[in-house]
């Protein structure tokens, strides 16, 4: 037994579990390598092309047992990526031909290939798509364990409550593991918020601290460990006091996610009658039924381009409109928001660019779109086709001028009008928005109004391009401030801009799921906020125990005040004074 200690990582799926610890084996594969006779050559490429092909056999079968499962679906998608990585070119072709031109195995080349290609995710700043390094791992290592008629895909067999912990877990072995009901938790020495073990552990609601460093090879199977992955914590055989205060905090999460789920039907209403709409953030179509459970009314914001996922080319019209249609019929007549894609600057996959001095402030979101027409008509042809699906509601991240959103709704229209003369079944004309989130959007709420069926409000952006911070920048991370008096000009001048042209006007930024922020946005005006599931619960608490005049009233006060730090200080004293500091 291993003595008691504790390791923090990335609390990258909430929650609280105690459970015994089971390593899966984390041992690295081994690469060998062979210099080849001149006569070896060609078997050895015979040999590399069956060891795919088996591969490939094997994903397959995964994904045909995983097809009845909830989630499948989605993890089905994961696993037709790592197949189609299987058959990219550049590591079929290019690992031939270094087996022939410098005669070496297959493993090694195949080594050096995965290398390079693993190198084009490094460069890319953006941690999502870094986070796909991984999946060339998986990847080349399943093929190559292939090559050397190593097991694979072995049936583990799991205790009840067991907590996995292993270096890195493959969304295969991630997506078996959940399927057999026995994961209290997951624990990984790599990983981080996107990696697809977090992915699949939040829809599973799994606890999951990622990127521990080397918690693989000091926990030894059976240890008891104390998960918290809502603040990224691990406890190896804690004492009685640690474990204790564990189980407390256990008792908290789980009476806190019950009483979650009980509210889960009630109405964001304010006690004088106010009323938002809560839905949800969502990333991956997987996370729409906890979003459910948790009582979202509709999506607020689905991240279109994280369906970039796993791979260096971009998704056919097909897996976009299988995507769309997946999530509108889960979401039956609740509305659904889409957002065209937010790539570019440094979210580029599989694509050596021209590093950008200032991506932020470059050619994202729908400049990108703009300078890239057919990629973005191959979005809009999938979002016109499935919008017969459900309710769907269409927007334009960072806006900056009219210009951008006519030129946008002109190529959606353009679209429409094609897939019409196809005689391709399209929907009703949908509401179309735009994404407040330029400090220029903000100033020119009023126009933006006359011509947008709705706003939403991108605080997360909006926030960084205001006050001027990089908001993945450390050192800066102190001046991004949500109370800061401009914010709240921002925020007012949007709505009451909204509120002039009689549109709708949500957020969908990180503001809007905080709890500290509720009654500041209960006071602007909102007609819905959108966030993530865990989130949507102690905001509703917040609103239903609120008088919305009386939210007024403390705003105007608030806004008297000169400093962020001022602002929040009261907003906070006030907080507590209503809800006892939640
Ligand atoms: C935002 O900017 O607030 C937003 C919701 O978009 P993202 O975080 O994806 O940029
Ligand atoms: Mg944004």
């Amino acid at each position: 037994m291993t003595a008691s200690a504790s390791f923090t990582g990335i609390g990258a799926s909430p929650g609280v579990s105690v459970g015994h610890a089971f390593v899966l084996d984390g041992r690295k594969v081994r690469y060998p390598k062979v210099k080849l006779r001149p006569e070896e050559v060609e078997p050895e490429i015979l040999r590399l092309k069956t060891a795919i092909d088996l591969s490939d056999r094997q994903l397959q079968e995964l994904k045909g047992k995983l097809a009845h499962d909830e989630v499948g679906a989605d993890h089905a998608l994961i696993l037709e990526a790592h197949r189609m990585m299987l058959h990219d070119p550049m590591l079929l072709v290019e690992t031939q031909r270094l087996v022939k031109n410098d005669a070496i195995n297959a493993e090694w080349a195949l080594r050096r290939v995965a290398k390079r290609l693993r190198h084009q995710f490094d460069n890319l700043d953006d941690e999502y798509f870094r986070e796909r390094r991984s999946d060339v791992d998986f990847v080349a290592d399943r093929v190559v364990r292939n090559l050397l008629g190593q097991a694979v895909d072995e049936e583990v067999q799991l205790p009840s409550d067991a907590v996995v912990v292993a270096h890195d877990i493959s969304p295969a072995d991630a997506a078996m593991l959940v399927k057999t009901g026995r994961v209290a938790a997951f624990v990984t020495d790599l990983g981080g918020q996107t990696s697809h073990t977090a992915i699949v552990a939040r829809a599973r609601e799994t606890p999951a601290v990622l990127g521990c460093g080397r918690v693989s090879e000091q926990v030894r199977t059976g240890d008891l460990l104390a998960v918290d992955g809502t603040r990224g914590l691990v406890l190896v055989n804690p004492t009685d006091s640690q474990l204790a205060l564990f189980r407390e905090t256990m008792r908290r999460h789980l009476a806190s996610e019950a009483s979650a789920l009980k509210t889960a039907e009630l109405e964001a209403r304010t006690l004088d009658g106010a009323s938002l709409a809560l839905w949800g953030n969502m990333e991956f179509p997987e996370e729409v039924p906890s979003l459910l459970a948790h009582g979202a009314q509709g999506i607020g914001l689905y991240r279109t381009e994280f369906l970039f996922l796993n791979r260096p080319d971009a998704p056919t019209e097909e897996e976009h409109y299988q995507s769309y249609k997946q999530v509108l019929t889960a979401m039956g007549n609740r509305p659904v928001t889409i957002r065209t894609l937010d790539l570019g600057g440094d979210k580029v996959p599989g694509k050596k660019q021209e590093r950008e001095v200032n991506p932020a402030m470059g050619l994202r979101a729908i400049r990108y779109c703009l300078q890239h027409r057919e990629m973005f008509r191959v979005q809009l042809r999938a979002l016109l086709r499935a919008s017969v699906h459900g309710n769907l509601r269409v927007m334009f991240p960072l806006i900056s001028g009219l210009s951008e959103l006519r030129e946008a709704r002109s190529e959606l229209e353009h679209c429409r009008s094609e897939l019409g003369r196809a005689g391709l079944p399209v929907g009703k004309r949908f509401p179309i928005g735009v994404m407040v989130e330029t400090p220029s959007a903000a100033w020119i709420a009023d126009r933006l109004a006359q011509e947008a069926d709705f706003f939403s409000i991108g605080t997360n952006d909006l926030i960084q391009y205001s006050l001027a911070i990089d908001r993945q920048n450390r050192d800066v991370a102190y001046l991004y401030r949500p109370l800061h008096l401009a914010v709240l000009r921002a925020l007012e001048s949007i709505v009451t801009a909204a509120k002039g042209a009689r549109i709708p006007v949500s957020m969908c930024g990180e503001m809007a799921g905080d709890p500290t922020f509720t009654l500041v946005l209960v006071a602007l005006g909102f007609d819905s906020l959108s966030m993530t599931a865990g989130q949507l619960a102690p905001v509703k608490r917040i609103i239903r125990e609120t008088n919305q005049a009386d939210a007024k009233a403390l705003l105007t006060e608030a806004m008297t005040f000169s400093t962020a730090e001022e602002i929040e200080r009261f907003i906070r004293a006030e907080m507590e004074k209503r809800f006892g500091g939640d």
